[in-house]
């Protein structure tokens, strides 16, 4: 779907999201809209290279992006977020911890937990928000990410006996083989 093509008043899968979450509903850059709508098309790959390589500059229109209404350009949107999230990005990542598609969710858990990929560690309740998913998520695949990134986390007090009870209750086999992982790494001295 074109930028044309999109009716007007329907832009924004979830209006409330940009009300308040402040996101800027349409003064962005020309060259990274573009390319945010193109995210939603076969020819992503490219514009997910110019929006990457555009980095903190594209950030404000990446998180525009999160509230479009195409599954796809808001996944790519959180993988970019994966990269160049920043402090701002925090409360759009922590909505789309529960969007509607569980491929945006299972995307903004990598990008909630992963400070690997950041430029500065995100400033958040990391570990509370990935055991939330763990204990909620319907979808297991989600499940999986998020327990995998809880065991990438540095060791906290209460999560242990969380995991441990969340791991006796799981019901995916390939979500508790991960979760015993996880127990393993909040345990270990
Ligand atoms: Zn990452």
């Amino acid at each position: 779907m074109g930028r044309r093509d999109v009716p007007c008043g329907a832009q924004y899968a979830n209006l409330q999201a940009v009300e308040t979450m402040g996101v800027e509903p349409n003064t962005g850059n020309k060259t990274y809209r573009d390319a945010i709508y193109q995210l939603g098309t076969r020819d992503w790959a490219n514009a997910f290279r110019v929006l990457d390589s555009a980095g903190a500059a594209a950030v404000a229109d990446v998180l525009w992006g999160t509230t479009l209404p195409n599954t796809a350009i808001r996944k790519w949107c959180v993988a970019l977020l994966d990269h160049h999230g920043d402090r701002t990005s925090v409360p759009v990542l922590r909505h789309l911890l529960s969007d509607s598609s569980p491929t945006v969710r299972r995307h903004a858990v990598h990008s909630i937990g992963c400070q690997r990929c950041k430029p500065e560690p995100l400033d958040c309740a990391v570990v509370d928000l990935l055991l939330d998913r763990i204990e909620h998520d319907p979808s297991p695949r989600v499940r999986r990410v998020a327990a995998h990134q809880l065991g990438c986390q540095p060791q906290e007090a209460h999560a242990a006996p969380t995991i441990a009870r969340l791991l006796s209750t799981e019901r995916s086999s390939r979500v508790r083989s991960v979760l015993t992982w996880t127990l393993r790494m909040h345990t270990r001295t």
